[in-house]
C-alpha cells in the first residue's frame, strides 16, 4: 500500500469535508448523541502492517453504536460457531435498523446480526455461561486486544442516555423473548447491548480494531486475536450485505467495500488484504448512516481504486 498516496488522499478528503455545508442530522433519539458537534470529521486508515494513517479529528473518541455489532458477532461466532445461524439470519432486512415488523412474520428470528433485533440475540449468546459483568468485561478485553490499547471504555453518559430512551429496543427484546429466542432475562440482555453500543473509540482506534477483518488471523502474526480467514470473509460479506441497513445496496454500489455504520456517525470499512478504514462525521442521512463519512469513503475508495468488485 502506498502510504504517501493514502495520506495525501485522506488529507484532501478531510479538508473537503470541513468545507461541506450539508452535513446531515445528528441522532436525536439518544439525547446524549444530539449534543455532539456536527462540524467534526475524522478518518483513519490502518494497513494490515504498519502505522495507522490519520486526517482530521481522527483521535477524537466518539460513540461506536452499531459498529459494535461487528465485534459482538465476532465474539459470538467464536463461542457458538455456526449454531448461531439457527437464531439469527444472514439476509438484508430492507428495513430500518430498529424495525420490528419482520420479527412477527419470522417468529422472532431477526434477519441479520447487524440490525438491532439481531444484535440483541447476539448479546444473549454472549451471556451464555457468564453474567452480564463478565460478558462486558470479555467484550472490552477483545476490543483492547484488537485496538492494541491497554484498555478501552464505555461512555457512561451515552450508556445512561440509551437506557433512558430504550422503549423501541425493549419492544424488540420482549418480542424476541416471547418467541422463545432469548435464553437470559430481557433486562440483562439489553444492558449488555446498551453497554456494547456505548463504547467510545477514535477513528484511529476503530481502524486498528478492524484490521483483523482485513487480514484474518494468519497475517496478523502472533497476536491473541484468533480468527480464521474464512470467518473474516464471512463477516465482511455480512457487512457488505447488511452493514448499512436499508442502504446496504446503495453503499455497496457507491463504496464497493464491506461497511458497518453506527448512529454515532462512524463507519468502519474493510479493504480485504489491504487495510481497515474508519471515518466519522456525526450528521446522519435519512437511513441513519453518516452522510459525510460515506461520502469520504466513496471518495477514498475511488481515488485509491479500492473495491471488492
Ligand atoms: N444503540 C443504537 C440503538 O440501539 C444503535 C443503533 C445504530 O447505531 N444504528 O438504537
Amino acid at each position: 500500500m502506498d502510504r504517501a498516496a493514502v495520506q495525501a488522499q485522506i488529507s484532501r478528503i478531510a479538508a473537503r469535508m470541513a468545507r461541506e455545508k450539508d452535513r446531515g442530522q445528528v441522532a436525536r433519539y439518544i439525547p446524549e448523541l444530539a449534543q455532539v458537534d456536527p462540524q467534526q470529521f475524522g478518518i483513519a486508515v490502518a494497513p494490515i502492517k504498519g502505522e495507522v494513517i490519520l486526517a482530521g479529528q481522527a483521535e477524537q473518541p466518539f460513540s461506536v453504536q452499531s459498529i459494535s455489532k461487528v465485534f459482538a458477532l465476532t465474539l459470538a461466532l467464536s463461542r457458538a460457531g455456526a449454531g448461531l445461524w439457527q437464531r439469527v439470519g444472514r439476509e438484508p432486512s430492507g428495513d430500518p435498523f430498529n424495525s420490528i415488523v419482520q420479527l412477527e412474520y419470522e417468529k422472532g428470528v431477526p434477519r441479520n446480526p447487524f440490525i438491532n433485533a439481531g444484535a440483541i440475540v447476539i448479546s444473549d449468546v454472549l451471556l451464555e455461561g457468564r453474567d452480564q459483568q463478565a460478558a462486558i468485561a470479555d467484550y472490552l478485553a477483545f476490543l483492547a486486544n484488537v485496538t492494541g490499547e491497554s484498555q478501552v471504555a464505555i461512555d457512561p453518559a451515552v450508556w445512561a442516555s440509551e437506557r433512558a430512551t430504550s422503549a423501541r429496543n425493549r419492544a424488540l427484546a420482549q418480542f424476541i423473548a416471547a418467541e422463545g429466542n432469548l435464553r437470559h432475562p430481557v433486562e440483562e440482555v439489553l444492558e449488555l447491548y446498551f453497554q456494547q453500543c456505548s463504547l467510545a473509540l477514535s477513528c484511529a482506534q476503530l481502524a486498528k480494531a478492524g484490521r483483523y477483518l482485513a487480514a484474518g488471523c494468519r497475517e496478523m502474526g502472533a497476536g491473541p486475536v484468533s480468527l480464521p480467514v474464512s470467518r473474516a470473509r464471512r463477516i465482511n460479506a455480512l457487512m457488505m450485505t447488511c452493514g448499512c441497513y436499508d442502504a446496504s445496496g446503495d453503499v455497496a454500489y457507491r463504496v464497493g467495500l464491506p461497511c458497518k455504520s453506527g448512529v454515532g456517525g462512524g463507519v468502519l470499512a474493510i479493504v480485504p488484504g489491504v487495510a481497515a478504514i474508519a471515518a466519522w462525521c456525526p450528521g446522519l442521512d435519512e437511513k441513519g448512516n453518516s452522510k459525510l463519512a460515506l461520502e469520504a469513503l466513496e471518495d477514498l475508495a475511488q481515488s485509491m481504486s479500492w473495491s471488492v468488485f
